[in-house]
């Protein structure tokens, strides 16, 4: 089966597409935690950001960008979060790195 986020990647596996470049891919996540709830991807496959190497850093600025690009193309002027979650203690459950981008409510901090 592999990496679920590279079958996305790679057209396998369905998502509801937000943003793409040749960089990244932005959809949105099947379970929202918020009224918006996308997760930006590289195209590549990196494990988490635990794993990216110096190799890494123009992909990783891609990911934030798409997510910033992402927020202010769905109108989320009232502000917005930029989440990786990276391990088992911070939740991470699909490991091929993701930013989530969550906005459209007041969101609490510290998060859970
Ligand atoms: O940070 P974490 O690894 O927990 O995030 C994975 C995210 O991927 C979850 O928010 C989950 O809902 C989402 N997901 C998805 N589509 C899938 C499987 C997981 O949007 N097919």
């Amino acid at each position: 089966m592999g990496c679920l986020f590279c079958n996305i990647v790679e057209g396998k596996v369905p998502a509801k597409l937000a943003y793409e470049n040749e960089h990244v891919l932005a959809f949105h996540d099947i379970r929202p935690m918020a009224p918006t709830h996308v997760l930006v991807i590289p195209r590549k496959h990196i494990v988490g950001i635990g794993e990216a190497t110096e190799e890494d850093v123009n992909v990783l600025g891609q990911v934030m960008l798409a997510g910033r690009h992402v927020a202010e193309t769905l109108k989320l002027e009232d502000g917005y979060r930029l989440v990786v979650n990276n391990g088992e203690n911070a939740g991470q459950s699909v490991f091929h790195l993701h930013l989530h981008v969550l906005g459209g409510r007041p969101l609490a901090w510290p998060p859970g």
